[in-house]
């Protein structure tokens, strides 16, 4: 097989890991003009500092020893399959490097003899890209669950990223719908990389020259959907994850159905809508200071897919609004819908000089289309309605009078990171629910809830 028919299969079998996001364009170069957005491999990412880069996007190989029963590349599958050399791997990354195509390298695997063999195969490709290319570029690699420490540790010497996908939310869904997989071959390796992460940065504050260990830190992806785990049980895991595994993303993925299987459940269309909020909760976890408990709770264990997480949480807790613009602290203006971490600073340090009132606060450019409903300001409110939940919602979401249940949006297969997922959505909705995107899409970009 060629090479560019391998790049073909492998580039499109790792389309459904959702940590690193892919383009999914299929524009064809045409006589005249210049450029083609190839489907082979190339994607788009994000550097711990924020850059958007260029990836190539591959497997090493789809030929896979288990039997996942959601996974495209299971063993009882019968796709065409592929395998690159890791030399193959070096090649295509130093060719396409210097040609400009990328800047970086997303390296997965299914499982092909055992972790350990693919394991071996995927630091090959790290360590002669840095030991004997000189490759500088971004490389973000797939730790494979069952391998051996000394294996991932080393592989964390030379890649800048690395991610141990746990896939299901928990043991009883891993036992019904990927029983090769065992928890805690999963969490061992994220346990292990979490605290080399930390060892290490603790060693370059002593040793300037101290090795770097996966700097970028870790991620892991959730599939949505595809198992009975309610959005509470799933950000408990998540906030979980953060806290004692020390991972910089959990990424999100609602599930995709690619196979026919009877332990698996039978969607219409991906739960994109609510792996949405889930995102939306993960934001309020790691930047606004809210633990999944305040989000959602036993009685109400579900996002409302029509109410941005942060609205949804105030709306529960009307009791708290509204709150006074001039007094209220950092911590409290944070959880004021519409008022991002931007603006509660601006407020902050505005309000030093002189009280704010109103109009302050709209030529601080703070948006006021949800605040008003959870603020006053010299203690004078000025919301469009009372502070109650019903009419609030009314206000917040319109379509409440037309629609009774907004239904989940499908999506085509790329629609990967968050960002790219919401203009998809954007684009494909309803009119109805086309206002209540763009704002949820604008959040998704400024993380401003
Ligand atoms: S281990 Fe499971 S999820 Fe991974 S490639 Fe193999 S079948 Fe797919």
């Amino acid at each position: 097989m060629d090479l560019n028919e391998k790049l073909k299969i492998l580039s499109d079998a790792a389309k459904y890991d959702v940590s690193c996001s892919s383009s999914g364009s299929t524009r064809k170069g045409q006589k005249g003009n210049l450029g083609a957005a190839a489907t082979s491999g190339i994607c788009h990412s994000f550097t711990p500092d924020g850059r958007c880069i260029s990836l190539l996007k591959i497997l090493l190989t789809n030929y896979c020893i288990y039997d996942c029963a959601y996974c495209i590349n299971r063993r009882s599958n019968d796709v065409q399959r592929a395998s690159f050399t890791p030399q193959e791997i070096i090649n295509l990354t130093i060719n396409f490097y210097r040609r400009n195509y990328i800047e970086g390298l997303f390296l997965s695997s299914a499982i092909i003899k055992n972790s350990n063999h693919t394991m071996e195969m995927l630091l090959q490709v790290a360590k002669k890209l840095r030991l004997e290319e000189g490759f500088n570029g971004y490389i973000h690699m797939k730790a494979i669950p069952g391998a051996s420490e000394e294996l991932i540790h080393e592989a964390g010497l030379y890649v800048d990223r690395m991610s141990v996908n746990i896939e299901l939310p928990s043991e009883n869904s891993l036992k019904l719908l990927a029983p090769d997989k065992d928890k805690n071959a999963i969490l061992a390796p994220m346990r292990s990389i979490g605290s080399q992460i930390i060892s290490a940065k603790e060693a370059r504050k002593t040793f300037k020259k101290a090795p770097l260990f996966v700097p970028g830190g870790q991620s892991t992806q959730l599939i949505i959907g595809a198992t009975p785990e309610t959005d509470l049980k799933i950000l408990n895991l998540s906030e979980n994850l953060y806290n004692k595994y020390n991972l910089k993303r959990v990424y999100y993925s609602a599930y995709t159905p690619v196979n026919t299987d009877s332990n698996l459940p039978e969607l219409k269309t991906p739960p994109t809508l609510r792996e949405h909020r889930l995102y939306q909760g993960d934001w309020l976890l790691r930047f606004y200071g809210f633990k999944a408990h305040e989000l959602l709770s036993e009685e109400k264990p579900q996002f409302d897919i029509h109410l941005d997480p942060k609205c949804n949480w105030a709306l529960n807790n009307l009791h708290l609004f509204p709150v006074e613009i001039n007094k209220a602290p950092y911590e409290m203006l944070l959880r004021v819908p519409g008022i991002g971490i931007r603006s509660a600073k601006k407020i902050v340090i505005s309000r030093r000089i002189a009280p704010l009132n109103y109009d302050d606060l709209k030529k601080l450019g703070i948006v006021l289309k949800r605040a008003q409903f959870f603020i006053t300001c010299n203690t004078k409110y000025y919301g469009s309605t009372d502070i109650d939940d019903i009419q609030i919602r009314r206000k917040l979401v319109p379509q409440f009078e037309f629609e009774e249940n907004i239904p989940y949006e499908q999506l085509s297969l790329f629609t990967l990171s968050s960002t790219t997922h919401n203009t998809s959505l954007l684009l494909n909705s309803t009119s109805a629910v086309k206002p209540l995107l763009l704002q949820d899409s604008l959040s998704a970009l400024t993380g401003e809830l």
